[in-house]
Formats: structure tokens, C-alpha cells, sequence
């Protein structure tokens, strides 16, 4: 749907998307089916209602740079608002967190949209909220977070993650029993190599 001008996006091929996307998954014929038609609705409703009066912009294509590595930065939609300001966000269901806003994904978004649209608001649209949450950083703690942010991505590019063990989450995580030190080699990651049915 954030592919679309707000002003374009068509409700009944929304709904229609939305029924095929239910019965492929399964969800359809689930007994819950007409109570998480409902949720997926409301979700659908709130994304509508967070872009409406604005204008789609293009997007680029953010990066971050952060050494000798360029990382390509996910933004869901870029928009214009009634009063000419851009608004860069990044879409998450359910409801917003203090965390949502300071993780090391905010913070990459941060930094790569202030660099291509340094008056831009960078927003997440939490879509269980009313409102969205800005994404800011006081100029106080700029030079902390983006020291963090490189660590972060110093530590993926060296393979230096030594695991946080902990008696309380470990016995239910999956690699509980293969978890240690990483193999050998580089880290590759497997793309997609097409992504359809976006509305
Ligand atoms: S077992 Fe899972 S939760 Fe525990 S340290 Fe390893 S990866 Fe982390």
C-alpha cells in the first residue's frame, strides 16, 4: 500500500489483497477468521488514515556509511505534508515502544534520512497507535548514538557477537543447542529475488 500516492490507494483492491493474503496463509479458515479479518482491517485502516492529505515522494534509496561499509537503510514511505514538510518512516505493526524509537534500527533510519533530508521528521508508524512516534536525538547524545550505531555495524562485519547468555531466555531459544561462536567465513545474506502483491 506505501507503494501507492495516498490519494490512489484503491479500497477494494485493498480488500481484495487482504482476502487472498487470509486464505494463503491459511488464516482464512481459521475459526478466528472473521476476528482477525477484523484486526487486519483496522491495521489496514490505520495505515490509510497516517498518509491521508499527503503526497508519495520517490525513494531514493537511503544508505548509511559507516566506515568502509554502505548500508542500505529500509524506508517504508517517504511523504509530504500539508504544510510542505517531508515525513520519512518506517511502518511496524502493533504498538510503539521507547525502544522502538532508540534501537539501532531508528537510529540507522535517523542518521541516513538527516543526511538526504536534514528538515525531514523521521517517523515510525507503530499502526496500534493513533499517532506516530518521532524518531529524534538530542544534539547532546548525536555523537553517542552514532558511535553506537558503528559499533553495531564493526561488530557484524568482524563477526565479534559473542552471545548474551541469560537462565531466562536461552532454555527457550531455538539455537539453544548449537549456540556458540560463529563458523568461519563471510556473513551472506539471501535476497529475495522478487517481491509481488504490494498494493
Ligand atoms: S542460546 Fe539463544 S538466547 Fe541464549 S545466548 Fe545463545 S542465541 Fe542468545
Amino acid at each position: 500500500m506505501v507503494q501507492q500516492p495516498p490519494d490512489q490507494v484503491d479500497p477494494g483492491e485493498v480488500n481484495r489483497r487482504l482476502g487472498l493474503a487470509l486464505e494463503g496463509t491459511g488464516v482464512g479458515k481459521n475459526g478466528y477468521a472473521d476476528e482477525y479479518r477484523a484486526i487486519a482491517e483496522t491495521l489496514i485502516d490505520r495505515l490509510i488514515e497516517s498518509r491521508a492529505g499527503m503526497t508519495k515522494i520517490s525513494n531514493p534509496g537511503l544508505v548509511l556509511t559507516s566506515g568502509d561499509a554502505t548500508i542500505d537503510v529500509r524506508v517504508d514511505d517517504i511523504l509530504e505534508d500539508a504544510d510542505g514538510r517531508l515525513r520519512v518512516r518506517r511502518v511496524r505493526t502493533g504498538h510503539g515502544t521507547k525502544k522502538s524509537q532508540t534501537d539501532a534500527a531508528s537510529t540507522s533510519l535517523f542518521f541516513a534520512a538527516r543526511e538526504r533530508y536534514p528538515d525531514s521528521a523521521i517517523e515510525v508508524v507503530h499502526l496500534a497507535e493513533p499517532d506516530s512516534m518521532p524518531i529524534a536525538i538530542d544534539q547532546k547524545k548525536l555523537a553517542a548514538r552514532r558511535a553506537s550505531v558503528d559499533g553495531v555495524i564493526s561488530a557484524i562485519l568482524t563477526g565479534d557477537l559473542p552471545p548474551v547468555r541469560s537462565s531466562r531466555s536461552c532454555p527457550r531459544c531455538p539455537a539453544f543447542f548449537i549456540c556458540g561462536s560463529l563458523p568461519p567465513g563471510t556473513l551472506v545474506k539471501k535476497v529475495p529475488t522478487g517481491v509481488t502483491g504490494s498494493v
